[in-house]
């Protein structure tokens, strides 16, 4: 299995990841918009134990959002690196944090009812109301 890395921005935390992910997308809901402080947030969903970190595990920390969602960032550079999803044991990785390319390219934009007003989405990808995988 192919692996790609990943850091982020102060470098403290380094993970790798196999490039084994199970579907892709940007989501546009307000969390996401909150969170990234950015329009959405690109992200890729992996089973959690393809995830591993290489160093900095102790740099990361959780915001627990939901019983279904766990949002884990850099303490020292702030970053967002990967959401977890406990129920379903699965890593929303946010693609922005990898070193390299992914096999597999987003696939679809997802709670686009929520989006910001000044998002334009000017890619053909799917576009879901909600939530979707
Ligand atoms: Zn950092
Ligand atoms: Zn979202």
């Amino acid at each position: 299995m192919n692996k790609v890395t990943g850091a982020c921005l102060c470098s403290a935390v380094q993970y790798e990841v196999n490039d084994n992910f199970k579907y892709s997308g940007f989501c546009h809901c307000s969390d996401c918009r909150r969170f990234s402080g950015s329009a959405s947030s690109a992200m890729a969903g992996i089973p959690a134990e393809e995830f591993t970190f290489l160093q900095g595990e102790e740099s990361i920390k959780r915001f627990v959002k939901s019983e279904n969602t766990v949002l884990a960032f850099c303490s020292n550079c702030g970053s967002s690196l990967y959401a977890e999803k406990p129920k379903r044991g699965m890593l929303h990785l946010r693609l922005g944090t990898l070193n390299e390319v992914p096999s597999l390219r987003p696939q679809f934009h997802s709670f686009v009812a929520s989006k910001a007003e000044w998002d334009t989405i000017c890619d053909g990808l799917p576009q879901y109301k909600g939530g979707r995988s």
